[in-house]
């Protein structure tokens, strides 16, 4: 689904990606650590072309995303992303946040918008709330709209960028709860994140960034129970 070679990508002198190859298969779940700074945003913001590559290949469902050519409002269309801000409209109802992607991206009539809405709504365990306002909201429910909001455009896979972050501690297992859900129905997602406990028990592949670069990758077994890199050690030290 997602084809990454050779990716490279600088800010000024600041050289961000210094050469990434990432291959995502469909149904597959990837978990990505590293430390602050080694690049992990950067990567998910080329994914989804907020972020133009220096050099490289991006590859989503086939088509090439760093072709100029291409209609980018296409490819996103199978690009969901949830940020650690959830950016939800504060004047509009849940179920109208949720809504409102599906008629302005993909063109989806009022009544098809609205019946998904309650759909996503329901799978993410919040169809009572789709007449409240954001702001009546815990973080965790919040963050559960953005990823229903996301379910609504039917993306082929899920990007995410430190979804509980944001979240008081007692607010992040809801929220996992709901990605993990996803995963066990076989969404493909990319999600960066430092819970450890979510990588061992939900991805197929964890990988470790540091500086720009992939510096290993494997099976959770591997990567964080027996690293072999001395820098995959050290972070895993830090945060466990
Ligand atoms: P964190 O864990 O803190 O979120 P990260 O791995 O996501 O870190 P990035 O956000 O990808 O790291 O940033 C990588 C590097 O690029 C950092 O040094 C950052 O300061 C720099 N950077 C990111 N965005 C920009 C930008 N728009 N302009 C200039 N530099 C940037
Ligand atoms: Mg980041």
């Amino acid at each position: 689904v997602v084809q990454i070679t050779d990716l490279h990508k600088n800010y000024g002198d600041l050289e961000v990606l210094k050469g990434i190859d990432l291959t995502v298969r469909r149904g597959e779940k990837v978990v990505v650590l590293g430390p602050s700074g080694s690049g992990k945003s950067t990567m998910l913001r080329c994914i989804n072309a907020l972020e133009d590559a220096d050099s490289g290949s991006i590859k989503v469902s086939g088509q090439e995303i760093t072709d100029r050519k291409i209609n980018i409002n296409k490819v996103r269309e199978h690009l969901g992303m949830v940020f650690q801000r959830f950016n939800l409209w504060p004047h509009k109802t849940v179920l109208e946040n949720v809504m409102l992607g599906q008629m302005v991206v993909s063109g989806k009539s009022k009544e098809e918008a609205e019946k998904r809405a309650h759909e996503t709504l329901a799978r993410v365990g919040l169809a009572d709330k789709a007449d409240q306002y954001p702001v009546r909201l815990s973080g965790g429910q919040q963050q559960r709209v953005a990823i229903a909001r996301t379910l609504a455009m039917d993306p082929k896979v899920i990007l995410f960028d430190e979804p509980t972050s944001a979240l008081d501690p007692e607010l992040v297992g809801e929220v996992l709860a709901v990605m993990k859900s996803l995963a066990e129905e076989g969404m493909t997602m990319i999600v960066v994140t430092h819970e450890i406990t979510f990588a061992r028990e939900v991805a197929d592949r964890v990988i470790f960034m540091d500086g720009g670069v992939i510096v290993e990758q494997g099976s959770p077994e591997e990567v964080l129970v027996n690293p072999k890199e001395a820098r995959t050690r050290a972070f895993l030290k830090r945060v466990l």
